[in-house]
């Protein structure tokens, strides 16, 4: 399957600068602000939110705009 293929890639752009899936429009943005005790922990939450959220989604319901021209 497609999805199979994907990737986390670290993208940037002027306005959005961040991880997202190299095969669909799906980027990852926190929800609210990462709190930790110290880097490192904030670090692993902000990992496991990522990871968890890119393993969950699903490529189609993320369309490029120029994948599908109307
Ligand atoms: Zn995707």
């Amino acid at each position: 399957m497609e999805a199979m293929r994907r990737k986390l890639v670290w993208l940037k752009k002027e306005k959005f600068q961040g991880w997202a899936c190299s095969e669909c429009a799906w980027a990852f943005n926190p929800i609210g602000p990462v709190v930790g005790q110290s880097i490192v922990e904030m670090m692993q939450r902000y990992e496991q939110q990522r990871d968890k959220e890119f393993t969950s989604h699903v490529c189609a319901e993320h369309p490029r705009a120029t994948k599908n021209p109307r």
